[in-house]
């Protein structure tokens, strides 16, 4: 750990340019580890720039995949504007399975927005409110302020006692340093001597970042916009004094928002737009008729429009659309700020009759959008872009810090696991593949989105209006699970790649609910156990056990099943065979046991996991000493009653008595709607009925086969074989 240098520069401190003189030259790793990895010449494995949403949540879902890092942060304080308002279904799902602590403190703090309110003038045309589906615990956004969310995860971060956030540091350069190594090969020759045959082979690579901090105050250029603005980094303060450290690690994310110097000083071009419309963003305290506790949007006569968004205790963000200018016209505009005054009027015209008064405010700004996305998010499988730094466009949908959270979700597990020798660098590019696309729908449906929310001329204002009238009624009636708004993020998913497997006997349409890439189905499922109480007749237990299918509270979920950051969980469809096949039992319990001890003892997972985010009541399991890879759920259509009741057996399926992730039996829920959402509905007695499905360790569907007998596992053996190191 001798690398981390430290040096301080006096009033004139280091430009980018000059800052490679502070750079010690790298001196060769000790023993190389994986392929082009180096690790005992290291500072950290994973290095991680900018404390907002998406940096905090990687460095804690590493840290929950027992991976050591530093968050370094430019800042010496979360920012107060309150940002990002909104957490959708997808982003709360993700955040209980990374964190229940994290889950359960956004949940009390946020404010349930149950509906969104649409005003044309004075008159309300629409109030939707998005329908429950069993397909997600979550069906609308929680409201709580970006300072607060942050806030959150700084200190579930910092408990874990795997990292920091060290506030004051600034990154001022980053670069991948390679090595071609040389290695020495002993070989046998004939006459049995020992030859060295000198081989020039491997590169081995690791990141080298220059930070800095200011000795007194802090690292912010004069004249910074929080908000827009390209990196000046010509524009020094001068005489002030700073610490300049020079840090190897394995990885760095760079998560350091839209003016991301890695971005810069990589050269990663970061092409798009700059819209003209002009927005003013309010974050304050009002005295309004309307209700603060929806979400609401306006469509003033004046021809503007305004998104009043609630945050908690009658704050409110406030989106006023203010027009369009061109950038020449904004940059000449005066003041730099709106006022006050300019607010109020404005938003008054736009209110028509509805009344609304400023008691006071935080935040008072002028808004430009910017529409842009990285050319890569990778640079030599060792520098991630991830939130803001690699995609931005407008608050219009809330999607930024959503999506921020999920770049972190989908890269985490992959440098988790190829840390640990259990996956190559090559499963790093798949981030670059699979988070591309995204950025990209997600651009576009939030310019879609700003588009249809700012006055686009009569024609269009009323056909929204028309539209709009008729979309509660729409939702009312659309089967459950059909109503995901496309705002949740729930329907996001990922392209085959070289991890998302399609096998060759899938029948399944591309786009099907549960094919390949697919955020996993969730729904209520019933864990079924043994009976406790042995002298219970069985005939009297099975029937016991049917009741608790349909009573009150739900005795879980897929998804509680599903809460171990870094783990595979192998789902087996069983249909209703176990109850129906009398030895189809005991192939399947060979096997689960035959399969988890091979893959155990080839990929022996990840060391040092915290511990299980799952609630053990709901899944019945003790308590985990070290999570497995590799996690079997066996989830039966077939209903209790419907089980052979057999006095002289101890349990009715060997399976029931395992604990969670060993096989351990779930009934599904209404003789199989789980099985339905997989796409293994109607699938009865008949020999080769059910299905297996690998849900990746970010609860995506990696891969499916339509069977469950010894030739399908040998396939998902064959599918883990592809992925991971051999
Ligand atoms: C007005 C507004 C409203 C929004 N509303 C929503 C919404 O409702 N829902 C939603 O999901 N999103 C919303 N967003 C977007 C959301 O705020 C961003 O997408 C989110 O903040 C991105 O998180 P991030 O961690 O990627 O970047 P940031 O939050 O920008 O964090 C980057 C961090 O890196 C630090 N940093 C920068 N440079 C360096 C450096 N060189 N060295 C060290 N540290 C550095 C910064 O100080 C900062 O703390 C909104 C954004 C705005 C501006």
């Amino acid at each position: 750990m001798a690398s981390e240098s430290s040096s301080s520069s006096s009033s004139s401190p280091a430009s980018p340019a000059s800052s490679s003189s502070f750079l010690t030259e790298p001196s060769p790793p000790h023993s190389p580890s994986l392929d082009a990895t180096t690790s005992s010449n290291i500072d950290i494995p994973v290095l991680i720039s900018g404390a907002g949403p998406t940096g905090l949540m990687a460095g804690l879902l590493l840290a929950k995949m027992g991976i050591r890092s530093r968050i370094i942060e430019r800042d010496m304080a979360p920012t107060p504007d309150s940002r990002a308002v909104g957490t959708h279904a997808r982003t709360i799902e993700i955040l209980k399975l990374t964190d229940k602590a994290v889950y359960e403190e956004v949940g009390s703090q946020s404010w349930r927005s149950e509906s969104m309110r649409f005003y044309f003038g004075n008159s309300l045309v629409a109030d939707i409110k998005p329908k429950p589906s069993n397909d997600s615990e979550f069906h609308v956004p929680w409201m709580l302020a970006q300072t607060e969310t942050v806030k959150i995860l700084t200190d579930a971060y910092e408990k874990t006692g795997m990292g920091k956030v060290e506030r004051g540091w600034e990154l001022l350069d980053t670069k991948v340093v390679e090595q071609e190594q040389e290695q020495v090969e002993h070989q046998q020759a004939e006459d049995g001597t020992t030859q060295d045959v000198k081989t020039t082979t491997r590169t081995t690579s690791w990141v080298e970042t220059t930070m800095r901090r200011a000795i007194e105050g802090t690292n912010k250029r004069k004249g910074e916009s929080v908000v827009l603005g390209t990196v000046d980094m010509a524009g020094e303060d001068e005489d002030k004094d700073y610490e300049v450290k020079v840090v190897r690690s394995e990885y760095l994310i760079a998560s350091d928002g839209g003016r991301s110097t890695v971005r810069h000083r990589l050269n990663i071009p970061f092409p798009g737009r700059t819209r003209d419309y002009n927005f003013i963003l309010f974050d304050g305290h009002v005295e309004t008729d309307l209700s603060t506790s929806h979400i609401t949007f306006i469509n003033g006569d004046n021809r503007h429009s305004v998104g009043m968004f609630p945050i908690r205790d009658n704050r409110v963000r406030m989106m006023l659309d203010d027009g369009t200018l061109t950038q020449e016209q904004f940059n000449a505009r005066e003041p730099k700020t709106p006022t006050k005054e300019y607010f109020e009027k404005l938003l008054e015209e736009t209110l028509g009759t509805l009344k609304l008064k400023v008691l006071s405010y935080n935040w008072l700004t002028y808004y430009r959008v910017n529409e842009r996305r990285a050319a890569e998010f990778t640079h030599k499988r060792r520098i991630f872009l991830a939130g803001d730094s690699a995609h931005c466009h407008s608050p219009a949908g809330g999607q930024g810090m959503n999506t921020g959270l999920q770049d972190s979700y989908n890269l985490a597990w992959k440098i988790a696991l190829v840390l640990n020798g259990t996956a190559p660098q090559s499963l790093l590019d798949s981030y670059n593949e699979e988070r591309i696309p995204i950025a990209d729908e997600i651009i576009k449906f939030s310019a879609k989105t700003l588009d249809n929310g700012v006055y686009q001329g009569w024609l269009s204002s009323n056909m929204k209006r028309m539209m709009l009238s008729i979309v509660p009624f729409l939702v009312r009636y659309l089967p459950n699970g059909r109503s995901r708004p496309p705002f949740s993020m729930l329907g996001l998913r990922y392209h085959e790649n070289s991890v998302n497997k399609a096998h060759k006997s899938q029948h399944y349409p591309v786009t099907g609910p549960a094919s390949i890439g697919q955020r996993a189905p969730d729904d209520i499922l019933v864990p079924f156990t043994a009976p406790a109480d042995t002298s219970v007749p069985r005939s009297e237990y099975l029937a016991e056990l049917e009741e608790d299918l349909t009573d009150q509270p739900i005795p879980t979920r897929l998804y509680e099943l599903l809460a171990f950051p870094g783990v595979f969980h192998i789902l087996v469809f069983a249909a209703d065979r176990l109850a129906k096949e009398k030895d189809f039992d005991c192939c399947l319990v060979k096997d689960v046991d035959h399969y988890q001890r091979i893959w155990s003892s080839r990929w022996p997972g990840l060391r040092g996991v915290l511990e299980s985010n799952a609630t053990s009541e709901a899944m019945m399991c003790k308590k985990m000493k070290s999570t497995p890879q590799f996690m079997v759920h066996v989830i039966s259509s077939a209903t209790p009653s419907s089980f052979e009741s057999d006095p002289n057996e101890t349990t009715t399926t060997a399976l029931a008595d395992r604990e969670a992730g060993f096989g351990k039996v779930y009934i599904d829920c209404e003789g199989g709607r789980l099985h339905e959402r997989y796409g293994f509905a109607g699938v009865s007695t008949k020999k080769a009925g059910g299905g297996i499905v690998v849900l990746r360790p970010d609860t995506h569907i990696g891969f499916r086969v339509s069977n469950v007998e010894s030739a399908a596992w040998v396939e998902v053996d064959e599918y883990f074989g592809s992925i991971l190191v051999n």
